[in-house]
């Protein structure tokens, strides 16, 4: 199973009825967090902005937005980079 399926699966169980409300709350949380973590194990492109510090554009984490020498993942928040494709760049 790959994450991106097991994102789904976890995102139908969401739709389960609790009888105790704090119980369901907590579950979401807990989903929210774990979703979270695994769409930053699936490598994404990194994204092209505006540099505002310095003329131009750079490559920033799709996810957090911040700027970084992208290596396999972001310094940030661990987000998975791939950087295939911007080799010729
Ligand atoms: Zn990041």
């Amino acid at each position: 199973m790959t994450a991106k399926e097991a994102i789904g699966v976890i995102e139908a169980a969401l739709s389960f009825v609790f009888d105790d409300v704090s119980e369901k709350q907590n579950w979401d949380d807990a989903i929210t967090t774990a979703i979270s973590a695994l769409k930053r194990m699936a490598p994404e492109h990194p994204l092209l902005e505006e540099n505002h510090d310095k003329l131009g554009y750079a490559f920033v984490c799709p996810h957090c937005h911040r700027m970084s020498t992208f290596s396999l993942h972001c310094r940030f928040c661990g987000q998975k980079i791939d950087m295939s494709g911007f080799d010729t760049l």
